[in-house]
């Protein structure tokens, strides 16, 4: 079987690297808020771009807090009205509901399956204060036109960078366009800890220090408490873990776009719709996702020749139970995709052998 990720064969070539920064942590005695941690959130702060990164337990509350951190600086409030795709995994919607926020769905592209500037335009009303741009399966949003038009109608844009750790638009990487960006290094994610782990980037240093503070109870200095916080740390043992991982990034990021150029190239069955890329930068291929209008059938079969899909995702958040208040809705494109699109094995370790599978069942399913 050609597994969908082989995550234990991608943790295994750095094992001796982490196992060194494991025992590192253990032997220093100090596992929270300590050196490692610091010693990533300026890593990654650096990798991206960005002045500031602040970890955080995981990619939720990295989306949650920055959220809170708004409010608590008086930028939002609750009731105001925040755009999001439709068709995002639901985490992107919990961190606006979670603050009492309005979440306003917006049907995605169709070819990008990313927010596209008209229809976030016309979703725009007074009460529209911020724009949650989620980088969808690894490929950046349109961030330039975005951003224009934040400008304008002054909004607040917090980047979803949980899947698309990399991807750039003209040189400039996600997490370093938007007011503010929230990165989930869940295992599976393309830059995985080896557990829980999520972090903010930003260039503002207020904003940045107020998550820190909310993350760490509400508190800035110890025993002295501005806000009713929470507890939100990213652990010094993930982030050893995280500055082994990234030190690799760039490299795995070339071999997924080297298996997505393969299966672009030689997938070529006139019922499966390949997805649609802008440069090569802007992608990270997170998840390579096509879609079928007779998906279930396809991956039945893909199954039968030895090859494990997966679905991202099968029901959109405004059909779960968790959103009554959403289900009232309906979002054509967004039911569309989600009955259609299956996500092919992709990772950094996929042989050439293993594609040319992929290809020929793909290409073989009738
Ligand atoms: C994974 C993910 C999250 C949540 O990250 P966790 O670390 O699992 O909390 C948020 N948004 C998107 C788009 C994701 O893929």
């Amino acid at each position: 079987m050609i597994p969908f990720l082989d995550l234990k064969a991608i943790n295994t070539q750095y094992r001796d690297e982490l196992v060194a920064a494991a025992t590192r942590v253990i032997d220093s005695g100090w596992y929270i808020q300590g050196t490692e941690v610091k010693a990533f959130e300026q890593e990654f702060a650096e990798y991206c771009g960005s002045k500031h990164c602040v970890g955080v337990a995981n990619g939720l509350d990295a989306l949650t807090l920055t959220l809170r951190a708004w409010k608590e600086m008086g930028r939002l409030k609750e009731g105001d009205e925040v755009i999001v795709p439709a068709n995002t995994y639901i985490a992107s919607i919990l961190a606006i509901t979670e603050n009492r926020l309005k979440p306003v769905l917006v049907e995605p592209d169709e070819a990008t399956f990313n927010l596209c500037p008209e229809k976030t335009a016309a979703a725009i009303t007074p009460n529209t204060r911020a724009i949650v741009a989620v980088h969808l399966y690894g490929q950046i949003a349109p961030m330039p036109e975005l951003m224009e038009l934040a400008d304008q109608y002054g909004l607040l844009v917090l980047e979803d960078a949980a899947q698309a750790h990399g991807a750039s638009i003209d040189g400039r990487k996600a997490g370093n366009w938007g007011h503010a960006a929230g990165f989930s290094f869940y295992p599976g994610k393309n830059l995985g800890a080896l557990g829980d782990a999520g972090a903010v980037t930003t260039d503002d240093e207020e904003l940045a220090k107020t998550i820190r503070a909310l993350g760490n109870y509400g508190s800035h200095k110890k025993y002295e408490n501005l806000y009713q916080g929470v507890n939100s740390r990213l652990d010094e043992i993930q982030a050893a873990m995280l500055r082994v991982k990234l030190r690799h990034l760039d490299e795995e990021i070339k071999s997924r776009r080297e298996v997505a150029d393969y299966y672009l190239a030689h997938i070529n069955n006139p019922n499966i719709h390949l997805p649609a890329v802008g440069s090569p930068e802007s992608h990270v291929w997170h998840l390579f996702v096509v879609r079928s209008k007779q998906r279930d059938a396809l991956q039945k079969y893909l199954a039968e020749q030895g090859v494990h899909t997966l679905i991202h995702y099968p029901v959109p958040p405004h059909q779960q139970k968790a959103y009554d208040s959403l289900r009232v809705e309906s979002y054509y494109l967004t039911e569309r995709i989600h009955e259609t699109v299956l996500s092919l094995p992709m990772g950094p370790l996929m042989s050439r052998k293993q594609c040319c599978v992929v290809a020929i069942a793909i290409n073989s399913f009738k």
